[in-house]
């Protein structure tokens, strides 16, 4: 029988009292691989609880030793890349690579918030009027909780709590139901990294849990990674009761593609940019828009997309593995249904791939439109699977019109070998991060991932200095010290020549 996995709660990693249980399977075979506990109001209470003592004393622990404990865990998530990489593809299905990259990705934010102390330094002014200074500092906030998708779940869970904790915060973690373990090997070597019990706690769970959290009084912060519609939830209720918010939703990426850029650059990066990790990631390009004579390329796209081939984590030919769950799976295809109904052309159809061994997996193949109009739902919807569309225009300015009236803002990418026309798609362009030659602009961590429009509610973004921002609280001193008392008073320890 496959074991429930445990809660990690006041330092200890027990079982939970909870009667309600989510399995979590094998995305490729449907093995059931443990269940995901849905914590009860009461452990979700203590764990609060827990998080709210632990902060008393840890806020109070300077920062280069909350720094050297950070410097413990990168090493041993280091140590342990390949073994998280393996626990994430058995659960979500991602190919060895991919999951490595998650790691890794995350492992980043952590070596950057080992840099804690110089990121929390606040600003000083003398004689800001006269004999007085003003200061600031920046100081944690407390409890802070993270709630966090499937699609990333060791990069994105690694984006929220090592740079709470680091800044003297504590922190409460539900990760997504449908790959938990990831997050728990996580949460074991954070144990083992010897820091003092309750910064952080992991709790499961799934709406319900959500809720609990929201409308918990001693939860100051929430950060949230997932899909719109949940994100504007997180975001409406977390305000509404007077938290500090950060929700990072959903995406409809863009490419546009010059006819003066690289062609097999565009065909390279292309490929793996929208149908790599089977498409389910929120900077993947869905939409690849040619400009002027550059359509004719699209052919040899689409044969370049097609030798792609889905497959097992460990397969070593292959590119992406299958959707996290059947009901992803039937979501894609009734969207490639709907989008041939309403007039798009599928050049390519991976509806009916499957694999030979395997049958039974969320297997969909690479999918390529063309014809696609901004009225279709293939293109209104955030697909998450691996379809890209094809789109064309005449110019530079249409593509960055046709992006600018799109509600998302996650990220975008310009090929083109002209500096005058990335000048222009840059500095016109109304999306958070803008990739130039460069597929999937994910920001480095001494920046912060700054999706806009509808892919982002919130003032902060994650990671970097607004993460930071984020999850601490600034205090600014105004302070005079009287001449009188201490250069002449009765405890004057200084003389003027
Ligand atoms: P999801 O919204 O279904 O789940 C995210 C989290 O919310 C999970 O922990 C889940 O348990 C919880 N949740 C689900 N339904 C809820 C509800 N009704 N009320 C309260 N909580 C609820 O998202 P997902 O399917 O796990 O992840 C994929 C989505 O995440 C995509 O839309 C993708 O674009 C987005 N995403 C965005 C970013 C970004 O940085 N903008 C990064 C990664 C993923």
């Amino acid at each position: 029988m496959h074991s429930t996995l445990p809660l990690y709660i006041d330092g200890e990693f027990s079982q939970s009292k909870s009667k309600r249980k989510i399995p979590v399977t094998n995305p490729a075979t449907q093995l059931i691989l443990t269940e995901t506990p849905c914590a009860t109001e009461e452990e979700i209470n203590k764990a609060v609880a827990s998080a709210k003592t632990a902060f008393q004393s840890w806020k109070e622990t300077p920062s280069p030793e909350r720094a050297r404990l950070m410097l413990r865990y990168q090493q041993l998530l280091k140590d342990n890349h390949d073994d998280i990489a393996e626990i994430l593809s058995q659960e979500t299905g991602k190919i060895f690579a991919d999951a490595k990259g998650d790691v890794w990705r995350g492992i980043e934010v952590v070596e950057q918030a080992c840099n804690i102390s110089s990121m929390m330094m606040g600003e000083t002014a003398e004689n800001v009027a006269r004999d007085i200074d003003t200061y600031s500092y920046v100081q944690p906030l407390g409890v802070c909780a993270g709630i966090t998708p499937f699609n990333f779940p060791a990069m994105i869970p690694l984006w929220m709590f090592p740079l709470a904790i680091a800044c003297g915060n504590t922190f409460i973690l539900k990760p997504s139901e449908q790959d938990p373990m990831t997050p728990m090997r996580l949460a074991e070597l954070f144990d083992e990294a010897g820091f003092p019990k309750g910064l952080l706690q992991v709790v499961h769970g799934d709406k319900e849990q959500v809720d609990q959290i929201l409308n918990h009084p001693d939860i100051k912060a929430i950060s949230f990674v997932g899909s719109s519609p949940v994100g504007q939830h997180v975001y409406r209720t977390g305000t509404h009761n007077l938290k500090r918010v950060q929700c990072m939703t959903g995406a409809k990426n863009h490419m546009v593609i010059m006819p003066d850029a690289n062609k097999q650059q565009v065909i390279n990066n292309l490929v793996g940019a929208s149908v790599g990790a089977a498409g389910q990631r929120c900077m993947a390009i869905s939409v690849a828009v040619f400009v002027g004579e550059s359509k004719a390329w699209i052919p040899e796209i689409k044969e370049a997309i097609a030798q792609v081939k889905p497959g097992l984590w460990n397969e070593e030919d292959a590119g992406f593995g299958p959707l996290i769950n059947p009901q992803s799976k039937k979501r894609v295809l009734s969207l490639i249904e709907h989008g041939k109904k309403e007039g798009a052309h599928c050049e390519l159809d991976g509806s009916s791939f499957t694999h030979s061994e395997f049958p039974e997996g969320n297997w969909v193949g690479p999918t390529l439109f063309s014809g696609i109009t901004t009225d279709m739902t293939l293109y209104k919807e955030e697909i998450f699977g691996p379809v890209l569309l094809t789109m064309e225009s005449e110019s530079l300015e249409q593509a960055v019109d046709l992006i600018n009236q799109n509600p998302s803002g996650n990220g975008t990418s310009l090929f083109t070998n002209s500096g005058g026309a990335a000048r222009h798609f840059q500095h016109n362009i109304e999306v958070g991060q803008v990739g130039i030659n460069v597929p999937i602009p994910v920001p480095l961590p001494f920046f912060s991932f700054t999706g806009w429009k509808n892919s982002f509610h919130g003032d902060q973004h994650a990671y970097g200095k607004q993460g930071v921002r984020f999850y601490t609280e600034t205090k600014t001193i105004t302070s005079r010290w009287f001449d009188e008392d201490t250069l002449h008073g009765p405890n004057m320890t200084i003389t003027l020549k």
